[in-house]
């Protein structure tokens, strides 16, 4: 039998972020992986400036930055497209980091495997970090299943069943977990009108903003990465992907020729459909992410729609909160489950808010008329002209703090600009961001 102080079941940016602080506070903490190489597939890649605080905290973030690409602003463009198969501008939006007056006014772009790297090299430093590879989460062997106490899990490794006890269990295994299961947490889910695909390919050395171009039809974003790629995505219709993938791989790449001349000669460097992968947003909730001494975390706990870039975010701030929450426990020598509940109330209703904006972002996009971008575009100008709304939008999704929408937005959104207080919008800007006491309420209780 083994023991450890927590177990963490998945090593992806949560959980590893999770294991991150625990092993540099001592806490014992074993860390199962079941893929033994590299994943393949992409997933997340941007970092919010509240994910980059973290690891300020956690003392990993000049790696981080040494191998990342940054972005102050997010350029949108409305568009049309014209006949001949070119594109002419609507209008421009452009979204700043910059309005945050914050240590990291920015988001940054890094590889998932690259940061996940980072991460694993940084806690491996630690002697109380233990990281099981390639192994899986079989279920708990031992459990008391109405109070919810977890007290064995069973891992399969090198053919063999091993046995783990601990005080604690975490799932951070993504969207099936299995520890979310065994606490019985039905799980809420919004599917959506249409998929996307994404893939990375060269950029020139100049190419260096993030953009994003919607016609009232089409949407392409593009995202600078470090070493001259650029990670794309293209909204299509389900269905169309067997269909473009018959027709031949002009059918992707021209799109972003036309939309992004530049990179025409960059797009065609796709040399097959392996490169490119589906994506299927999704988005699921459940109602509890702690029950008894096992809590889950990231996708595990709630997946979002990947329109406004939030999911990786909100998977590493989860493993920063909980990671402090049980560090804490272990400097205090108290293990009692019940205050685990503290993670669920400091997480839960930021990660809600944050999946309810990211369903309201991919509205925007969701269906292919004039008028509906029409009325998109309207409400982009507001955002971003207004200096309430375009600090409000960029605060709420970087992560650093929340200022709720009001129907007092509804006036500003039609009202003129300049209507607005300069003295109260500076106090009101200070209040909205989180503070440690927010963050980590425990230390202050
Ligand atoms: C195709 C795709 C594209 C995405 N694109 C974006 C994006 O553009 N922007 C964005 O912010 N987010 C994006 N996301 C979401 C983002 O990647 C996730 O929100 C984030 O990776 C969640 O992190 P996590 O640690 O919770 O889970 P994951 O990254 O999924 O990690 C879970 C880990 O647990 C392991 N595991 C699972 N089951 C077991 C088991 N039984 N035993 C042991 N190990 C196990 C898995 O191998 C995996 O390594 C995307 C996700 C997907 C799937």
């Amino acid at each position: 039998m083994y023991n450890y102080d927590v177990v963490i079941i998945g090593g992806g940016v949560g959980g590893l972020t999770l294991a991150l602080k625990l092993a540099q506070s001592g806490v014992e903490v074993l860390v199962v992986e079941k893929e033994k190489n590299p994943g393949k597939i992409y997933k997340g890649e941007l970092l919010q400036p509240k994910s980059l605080m973290y690891f300020d905290e956690l003392n990993v973030i000049q790696p981080i930055l040494d191998v990342s690409h940054p972005l102050s602003t997010i350029h949108t463009y409305e568009v049309e497209e014209l006949k001949d198969g070119r594109v002419r501008e609507n209008m421009y939006i452009p979204l700043h980091y910059s309005r945050l007056a914050f240590k990291y006014p920015e988001a940054r772009m890094i590889p998932h495997e690259t940061l996940k790297n980072i991460l694993l090299d940084k806690a491996s430093s630690y002697d109380s970090f233990h990281y099981w590879n390639p192994a899986v989460f079989k279920g708990f062997s031992e459990m008391n299943e109405k109070k919810h106490e977890y007290s064995t899990a069973l891992i399969h490794m090198n053919k063999e069943d091993l046995h783990v006890s601990a005080s604690f269990f975490v799932g951070a295994e993504g969207r099936s977990s299995a520890i979310r299961k065994a606490m019985k947490q039905q799980v809420v889910t919004t599917q959506y009108n249409h998929h996307f695909l994404t893939v990375t390919f060269p950029r020139p050395e100049s190419y260096t903003e993030a953009r994003m171009y919607a016609s009232h039809k089409s949407f392409i974003g593009l995202f600078p990465l470090p070493d001259n790629e650029v990670r794309c995505v293209m909204l299509i219709k389900p269905g169309d992907y067997p269909k473009m993938k018959k027709e031949g791989l002009h059918t992707f790449t021209e799109p972003f020729s036309h939309f992004e001349p530049e990179l025409a000669d960059y797009v065609t460097q796709i040399e097959s459909w392996k490169q490119i992968q589906l994506m299927i947003p999704v988005r699921h909730n459940i109602h509890e992410y702690v029950k008894g001494n096992a809590a889950v975390i990231g996708d595990a706990a709630h997946a979002v729609h990947p329109m406004a870039g939030e999911g990786m975010n909100l998977a590493i701030q989860d493993g920063a909160v909980l990671g402090d929450l049980l560090a804490w426990m272990h400097e205090t020598n108290n293990k009692n489950p019940s205050l685990l509940k503290q993670f669920e109330q400091v997480r839960k209703k930021r990660a809600d808010r944050l999946s309810l904006m990211s369903h309201f972002s991919a509205l925007g996009y969701m269906w292919p008329f004039r008028w509906y971008q029409f009325g998109r575009m309207q409400a982009l100008k507001r955002f971003e002209r207004h200096p309430i709304l375009h600090y409000k939008h960029m605060l709420n999704i970087s992560g650093i703090g929340w200022w709720n929408y009001t129907p007092f937005d509804g006036i500003r959104f039609f009202g003129p600009s300049w209507m607005y207080l300069k003295r109260r919008f500076r106090r009101r800007c200070e209040e909205a961001i989180f503070t440690e006491k927010d963050d980590y309420p425990w230390r202050y209780s």
